[in-house]
């Protein structure tokens, strides 16, 4: 589902922010990737979303080769993929439901089918009854749920999160780390990226740690690596 051969990516002078990476995810895979502030976890993410190109080595996903890709169909790509991100990135002037249904009016959905989807995929996430709160009338965990609702909704076959829960208490932490869980039960390929130590290591999932560019360790079932 995800590959990459001797991936490289350097934004300039100085030590590349991913030095000859090779990782493969399975379909159906969740797995968490941890490391320092600066290892390449982002940069990884970024990759993988074509929002960057490496700088040599390869990478596959869902099948495409995503270094070879034209330009005019990066966004039909990006649609196969769903994602979430620290900063919940939600339209502030829109209400919980049309930020979910942007999401399918892009991609030209009959209205009827998003009036059926919207409400269905709200209530999976725990908020059909704030469909109508624009997101400054949530909490911080909420509004990450109505970023997990639009992500999900167009039924990627991959959801990328990028520190999903870095602005989150540790309650609306792990509410979104089980829906997450959840999503990825119904069949979607999950990766995240975390600095949460101890959702980690609770959860015992596949653990991708990072350090200076480098896969320093991959553990099914893992944990966090302490080191000093
Ligand atoms: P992480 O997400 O693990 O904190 P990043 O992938 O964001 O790490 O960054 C990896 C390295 O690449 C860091 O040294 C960072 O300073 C550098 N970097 C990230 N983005 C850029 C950029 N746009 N320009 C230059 N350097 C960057
Ligand atoms: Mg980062």
């Amino acid at each position: 589902m995800i590959i990459l051969e001797d991936v490289n990516k350097s934004y300039g002078k100085g030590a590349p922010a991913l030095n000859n990476i090779s990782l493969h995810i399975e379909k159906g895979e969740f797995a968490f990737i941890v490391g320092d502030s600066g290892s390449g976890k982002s940069t990884l993410i970024k990759l993988l979303l074509k929002e960057l190109t490496p700088t040599s080595g390869k990478i596959y996903v869902n099948n495409t080769d995503v270094t070879r890709l034209k330009h005019s169909r990066i966004p039909k790509y990006r649609r196969g993929i769903g994602t979430v991100f620290q900063d919940f990135r939600l339209l502030k002037d829109r209400n919980v439901y049309e930020n979910v249904a942007f999401a399918q009016r892009v991609i030209s959905v009959p209205g009827r089918e998003i009036r059926k989807n919207v409400p269905s995929v709200l209530s999976l996430v725990g908020l059909a009854e704030k469909y109508k709160s624009k997101p400054k009338e949530l909490s911080g965990g909420e509004q990450q749920r109505v970023a997990l609702a639009r992500a999900i909704i167009n039924k990627p076959r991959i959801l990328l999160a990028d520190e999903p829960t870095g602005n989150l208490d540790p309650k609306n932490s792990w509410e979104i780390m089980k829906l997450l869980e959840q999503i990825n039960k119904n069949g979607t390929t999950v990766l995240v990226v975390t600095h949460n130590r101890e959702i980690v290591n609770e959860m015992r999932k596949r653990v991708i740690t990072m350090k200076k560019g480098v896969i320093i360790s991959d553990q099914k079932k893992g944990g966090y690596i302490d080191e000093d």
